[in-house]
């Protein structure tokens, strides 16, 4: 459902054009789990933005369904993002001086008028991502790991189907960290969104169908949950 063809990204860094993507051929199924690891500055971020729609690639196709992204103005691009994809990022990124519900509602809101439905749903999500009685709070009194549950939840309240994460555990302790991942994969479960996920933590990789290396702007390599080699692989990396 995400396909992605000769996918290149340069960026002007002082008088030099600098190729941060060199050609990414990537396809990934509706439903699937995918985690994005390599060094940084191999271009993570970078592809991410691209197939949120956030960025136009240099030259190459990204098509999500029978949506052509490369092909979309900025304008077009953001009714895109509001009807079909979820972000979570590394520093939680909520409006801080909204309330809990408040920020779980807003891609609802951005999208259309919020029903007594969506309201279900959002008060839903606020339980299910274990907030219980939080909702009228503003998201800058909670802790960090409180404030990316918000966030999770937010990312799914318009029910995308693709949710994208940059580092979504990057600044968590690993029981934090556990519960973050444990959430993404309870949702996938139960709601199927696509999920692409950036890390750093083979841990939080482990939660996917598929591990994609990135190196220098190029996939490296990429392993499979049914690989016969995934559990050795996983091991050499937790070694
Ligand atoms: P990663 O997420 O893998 O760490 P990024 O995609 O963030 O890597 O960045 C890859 C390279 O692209 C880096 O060298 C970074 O400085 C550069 N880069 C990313 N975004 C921009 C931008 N908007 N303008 C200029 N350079 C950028
Ligand atoms: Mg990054």
């Amino acid at each position: 459902m995400i396909q992605m063809k000769g996918l290149t990204k340069s960026f002007k860094q002082g008088q030099e054009q600098t190729k941060v993507l060199k050609g990414i051929d990537l396809t990934i199924k509706e439903g699937e789990f995918v985690a994005i690891m390599g060094p940084s500055g191999s271009g993570k971020s970078t592809l991410l933005q691209l197939v949120g729609g956030l960025d136009l690639p240099t030259s190459g196709d990204i098509q999500i369904n029978d949506h052509q992204l490369h092909k979309m103005n900025e304008k077009e691009r953001t009714i895109f993002r509001r009807k079909h994809m979820g972000f979570v990022f590394q520093n939680y990124q909520l409006l801080p001086t909204l309330t809990v519900k408040e920020n779980v509602s807003f891609p609802i809101h951005a999208d259309r008028k919020v029903s007594k439905q969506d309201e279900e749903r959002v008060n839903q999500l606020i339980q299910a991502v274990g907030l219980d009685g939080y909702g009228d709070k503003k998201a800058n009194v909670l802790s960090g790991g409180q404030q990316q549950r918000v966030a999770v939840a937010r990312a799914i309240a318009n029910q995308p189907a693709v949710l994208l994460a940059d580092e979504p555990t990057g600044n968590l302790d690993r029981e934090k960290a556990e519960e973050i991942l444990h959430l993404l994969a309870e949702f996938h479960r139960k709601e199927g969104q696509t999920i692409v996920m950036v890390t750093h933590d083979i841990f939080a990789a482990g939660f996917a169908d598929r591990i994609i290396l990135f190196k220098d702007g190029l996939v490296d390599q990429e392993i499979r949950r049914e690989d016969e080699q995934y559990a050795e692989y996983l091991a050499h990396f937790m070694a």
